[in-house]
C-alpha cells in the first residue's frame, strides 16, 4: 500500500510502498477515502512537543474509510462501514476517566498518527471499540476535517457550558476555527470570528454565519469589548499572544478554552483581571466517541458546512507548507 512516511522527526515525508497491515484481535483494517491534514500532523513530523512521536510514523488522525478486514474477537458486520479514525485511537476503558466519561484524558491511551500509524496512507488500522461510525449521508470528504477539527471545537465548547446567547469569540478561523463558529452558533450563542487575513474574515460572516469578524492583527480586546466582549473565547491557533489577547477579549465569568498546542509550550495572563472578573482558563483535548458521533450527527441534519480542498497524498510536504503559508481557507484533505 501507498504510504506517506516521517522517516525521522524532522525530515521531509517520504511515499513509501508498504505490505498492507493486517488487524490483530480487536482491530479492524479500514481502506482510506479521505485523511484531513491537522497543524498537529505537522508538530508530530517535526517532534515539536514535549512528548515525542514514534518513528518511522505514518501520521493522520482525520482517516475516513470503508472497513474491509477485521480482527479476531470484531463482529464481522462492520465490514463494510464507513468509520472514522480519529486522535483518540484507543483509550483503557479501566481508568478513572475513561469510566468517568473523559477518555480523552485516559491514562495509557493509543494515538492514531502519533503512537501508532495514522491514516496518511491508502490503509490504516484502527480498533474496533474507538473508530466512530459515520452516518449515511455524510461523505468521507467531509468526515475526515470533522473527525479531528469538528470534535475538538465541539468538545472545547461543550467543555464551556455554553449558554444561548452567550457571547462566543473563536480566535482563528482556519481547519478548527471554521467549525467551531459553525458549532457556537448551533448552541445558540452570538458569534464572534477573528482572524488576520481578510479572505477568512469575509469567509467567516459570508460563508460560515459568524455574526461579527474582527480583526486580530488589531487589539483583540478593544475590538471585542466594543462588541459587548465574549463569554467564551476558543482559541483554535497555537500563539500563546492569541491566547492572551483572547483572555483580554473576556467579560467577567468568561472562559478561556485553548485547543492549540504551541511549540513554545508557555503562556502569560494576568492574575489581577482573572481574578476580578472570575475568568475561567481550561484545555481541552479533541473529543470523545459520543463527541465524534454528535458531530455527524449534525453535519447529516445540515447544521455544519465543511471547507476543505482535495489533495493528492504525493504532495504532502507541499501540502506541510501550504497549511503553515495560512493560504489555505480552512482544510485540506488527501482523497484516495
Ligand atoms: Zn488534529
Ligand atoms: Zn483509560
Amino acid at each position: 500500500m501507498k504510504a506517506a512516511v516521517v522517516p525521522a522527526l524532522n525530515a521531509p515525508l517520504e511515499i513509501r510502498e508498504l505490505d498492507l497491515p493486517e488487524p490483530t484481535a480487536g482491530q479492524v483494517r479500514v481502506r482510506i477515502e479521505a485523511s484531513g491534514l491537522c497543524h498537529t500532523d505537522i508538530h508530530a513530523a517535526r517532534g515539536d512537543w514535549p512528548v515525542k512521536p514514534k518513528t518511522p510514523l505514518i501520521p493522520g488522525h482525520e482517516g475516513v474509510g470503508i472497513v474491509e478486514e477485521v480482527g479476531e474477537g470484531v463482529d464481522s458486520a462492520m465490514v463494510g462501514q464507513r468509520v472514522a479514525l480519529p486522535w483518540l485511537g484507543r483509550a483503557c476503558g479501566r481508568c478513572r476517566y475513561c469510566v468517568g466519561g473523559h477518555e480523552t484524558y485516559c491514562t495509557s491511551p493509543e494515538y492514531m498518527g502519533y503512537t501508532i500509524d495514522g491514516g496518511y496512507a491508502e490503509h490504516a488500522i484502527g480498533y474496533a471499540s474507538h473508530v466512530v461510525r459515520v452516518p449515511e449521508g455524510v461523505s468521507a470528504f467531509d468526515a475526515a476535517p470533522i473527525t479531528c477539527a469538528g470534535v475538538t471545537t465541539y468538545a472545547a465548547l461543550k467543555s464551556a457550558r455554553p449558554q444561548p446567547a452567550e457571547s462566543v469569540l473563536v480566535v482563528g478561523t482556519g481547519g478548527l476555527g471554521h467549525l467551531g463558529l459553525q458549532y457556537a452558533r448551533t448552541f445558540g450563542c452570538r458569534t464572534i470570528a477573528a482572524d488576520v487575513t481578510d479572505e477568512k474574515l469575509n469567509l467567516a460572516t459570508e460563508q460560515l454565519g459568524a455574526d461579527h469578524a474582527v480583526d486580530a492583527r488589531g487589539d483583540l480586546g478593544q475590538q471585542v469589548g466594543a462588541l459587548g466582549g465574549a463569554d467564551i473565547a476558543l482559541v483554535t491557533v497555537p500563539s500563546p499572544a492569541a491566547m492572551a489577547a483572547a483572555h483580554a477579549a473576556l467579560n467577567p465569568t468568561g472562559r478561556l478554552v485553548l485547543v492549540g498546542l504551541p511549540a513554545d509550550n508557555q503562556l502569560t495572563l494576568p492574575v489581577f483581571e482573572t481574578v476580578l472578573r472570575g475568568i475561567s482558563v481550561h484545555g481541552s483535548l479533541v473529543g470523545t466517541r459520543n463527541d465524534l458521533a454528535e458531530c455527524f450527527e449534525l453535519h447529516a441534519m445540515g447544521r455544519t458546512t465543511v471547507i476543505a480542498q482535495s489533495r493528492r497524498l504525493e504532495d504532502v510536504n507541499e501540502c506541510f507548507e501550504e497549511v503553515l503559508s495560512g493560504s489555505v481557507p480552512a482544510r485540506l484533505v488527501f482523497e484516495f
